[in-house]
């Protein structure tokens, strides 16, 4: 047996458990462990009835007083009874758990953890898991893994197929040797990979990550410095001047380009026609115009007689690039060409015509864009916006498709990162930092609140849409949660909620990642032209979304995101010259976690975001928090595990690596 194998090889595994793995992006026996558990819950001390606060997971020692009765609603067995401690009488709810009916008996002391409640006076916890106060004492110290599934696929399928891996290999080859191991102090690959699914504890677990991350680290600095060697020898196969339409362009505006979208536009025109291929990085903050800085790139290859392609990681975002370039081009004779998956078989075959032929001028699309059944007539430049969102493979892959010689590369990104540890990551660009904003922005203001604000911020949002204004609320779940350790809002309820609440006054949409492409990009058009006054939406929204109209975005459960995200998430307000708000809902009842939404209450500036946050998360934050993807990292986090970065950085420059030396891998970081 080899870890290249497909998972079916393993023993227990059937067809049915191979495709539900498939789903979640498992495939060979590698990947499996590699599915690292997204959180780990630990479960809390013992509290007393009367010192329990509503929305909190708590564990409550209780004796049962009542027997338990047992009603159907609906499709839906419903059972209840009464427990309590010498502080409180507690109502215990379970459903479709009939069997339980005999199980409990009046006299009978247990431990209860889950989500407690009030339904008017009367505390509640609903579906907790019940243990023998010896079996809660004994899982004190465990961390649970919990990992992301798809329905059908359950934990305990999971952590029975990662078992069986791990016994069918004794051990596995490490491409680390041991002496540098110790030097660096790191785990072995196995004691790693064992050490993410079954951690014995929180330094076990930190341990065992940070081998993770190392290799995770190198692997990108490897492909880096790859590309780098590649593109350092590439010569300008398509040199361009300056066009007199995107000067128009820019005069035509009803406002004036800030001083940084000046300079980026100077850096992209001299990299187009200089000797060598543009390969640059633009870096700005959320809202700070890079749209416009690609547009006028686009427009200069079009109008030397070349094609060019934006690249957006959503469905929705590559749609309002489209709607919005269009119209910014109308005047200039230019034809904007959109490809993605959504578009049905017919749709994309007349854009490949388009696009091969010639016809096209700008190619704007997702992934698909990427896929080989592409082929472009003269491609010169390639624009990946929110660059983050993509591997460094990935942009490779779109390079390679121009045939004709290396296409120009300007990739843009709003990830707040310092310019030290920028050089690190994106060794292969040159980078232009826009570090200004539209002049007349007024500031977001910013509220964070517990859920007792919720109808204040409700009749705050109706007024909004009263004045013509609109709003996002987010939240983090699509439909109702059946894992109890996740439960938070959703958006199938939240918006019904709202619809049924406001009624004709505010029209209500949804939006999330679960519907289809089809459905979602028709959605966000509407809310774009301002027949959807409120939008309930997951973080499908996250990236690059642009409507200036929207004022308002009240955020569901702020304590589950990461401050990069939710920062993201805000810079889909504030982005037009109408003062805008956000709230931050946090139904945390925790300090740490009102300590760490105060960074981004108090300030709407990225970077300081991103280095405050680096000064409270300490490694025992890695639990249950995790970073949107960043860069295609899996576990990795460029800010918390700076350190580990500098050691990678080092060991890739070193001999070590079997790489060359090179000076520049003495950078400091941060
Ligand atoms: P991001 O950098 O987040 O991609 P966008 O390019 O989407 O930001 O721009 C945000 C908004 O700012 C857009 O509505 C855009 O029209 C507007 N905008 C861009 N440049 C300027 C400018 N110089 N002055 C005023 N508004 C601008
Ligand atoms: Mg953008």
């Amino acid at each position: 047996m080899d870890l290249k194998d497909d998972i079916s090889s393993l023993k227990g595994i059937g067809e049915k458990s191979a495709g539900l793995f498939h789903k979640v992006g498992v495939f060979s026996l590698m990947d499996l462990l590699r599915y690292y558990p997204s959180s780990y819950i630990r479960y809390p001390k013992i509290i007393k009835v009367k010192d329990a606060r509503p929305e909190e997971r708590v564990a409550l020692e209780l004796e049962v007083q009542s027997e338990a009765s047992l009603r159907h609603v609906g499709g839906m067995s419903i059972l209840s009874f009464t427990a309590c401690d010498d502080t409180g009488l507690v109502s215990v709810t379970y459903f479709n758990s009939p069997y339980l009916k005999n199980a409990v008996k009046p006299g009978m002391k247990r431990v209860f953890f889950g989500s407690f409640g009030f339904k008017g006076q009367t505390a509640r916890l609903s579906h907790p898991k019940m243990f023998k106060y010896e079996e809660y004492r004994e899982l004190g110290n465990t961390l649970m893994p919990v990992y992301p599934l798809t329905k059908g696929l359950t934990a305990r399928t999971v952590t029975k197929a990662v078992k069986a891996v791990f016994d069918a290999f004794g051990d596995l080859e490490d491409p680390l040797d041991e002496d540098v191991r110790n030097r660096l102090d790191l785990m072995s690959l196995r004691q790693s990979l064992y050490g993410m699914h079954f951690p014995v504890d929180e330094e076990g677990f930190i341990k065992a990550r940070k081998r993770v991350v190392f290799d995770e680290f190198t692997d990108f600095l490897r492909s880096v410095r790859q590309l780098k060697e590649d593109n350092s020898k590439t010569s300008n196969h398509y040199v361009m001047i300056e066009s007199a339409e995107a000067v128009r362009l820019t005069e035509s505006l009803p406002f004036r380009l800030t001083g940084a979208q000046e300079r980026a536009y100077r850096d992209i025109v001299s990299d187009l026609a200089s000797p060598y291929a543009m390969n640059r990085l633009i870096e700005g903050d959320v809202g700070s115009g890079k749209t416009l800085v690609a547009c006028l790139a686009m427009l200069t290859a079009v109008k030397n007689g070349y094609q060019a392609a934006l690249m957006a990681p959503t469905e929705v975002l590559a749609g309002q690039h489209m709607a919005k370039l269009s119209e910014l081009l109308k005047p200039y004779d230019v034809t904007c060409t959109l490809l993605t998956g959504a578009m049905s078989a017919k749709e994309k075959k007349q854009a490949r015509e388009d696009i091969a032929s010639g016809v096209s001028d700008i190619i704007i699309g997702t992934h698909a864009l990427i896929t080989d059944l592409v082929e472009y007539k003269n491609l010169a430049l390639v624009i990946t916006d929110e660059q983050h969102r993509f591997g460094v493979s990935q942009r490779k892959n779109l390079s390679d498709k121009a045939g004709g010689g290396m296409p120009h590369v300007l990739v843009m990104s709003a990830t707040p990162i310092p310019r030290t540890l920028a050089l690190i990551l994106y060794g292969d660009l040159s980078i232009t930092v826009i570090d200004e904003k539209p002049s007349k922005r007024l500031d977001i203001k910013n509220a964070l609140v517990g859920p007792e604000y919720r109808k204040k911020a409700y009749e705050f949002i109706k007024k909004e849409v009263a004045a013509h204004h609109q709003a996002y609320v987010i939240c983090p779940l699509v439909e109702p949660s059946e894992d109890e350790s996740r439960a938070g809002e959703n958006v199938e309820e939240y918006s019904k909620k709202l619809a049924d609440m406001w009624k004709d006054d505010v029209r209500v949409g949804m939006l999330s990642g679960r519907m289809k492409s089809r459905d979602k990009n028709a959605v966000m058009e509407r809310f774009a032209s301002g027949d959807i006054d409120v939008l309930v939406s997951t973080t499908v929204v996250e990236v690059g979304v642009d409507v200036p109209n929207a004022t308002v975005m009240m955020i569901e459960n702020a304590e589950r995101f990461g401050l990069a995200a939710l920062h993201q998430l805000r810079g889909r307000i504030g982005r037009g010259n109408l003062q805008s708000y956000c709230i931050f809902v946090d139904t945390s009842g925790k300090k740490e976690s009102s300590k760490r939404l105060e960074i981004l209450k108090n300030t709407n500036d990225g970077f300081k975001i991103a280095s405050k946050d680096l000064d409270i998360r300490g490694p025992g934050d890695i639990f249950g928090i995790r970073q949107s993807g960043e860069l295609g990292f899996r576990v990795a986090d460029i800010y918390t595990d700076a350190g580990i970065l500098k050691m990678a950085s080092e060991y890739v420059s070193s001999g070590d690596a079997g790489g060359e030396y090179d000076e520049a891998g003495e950078a400091t970081i941060l």
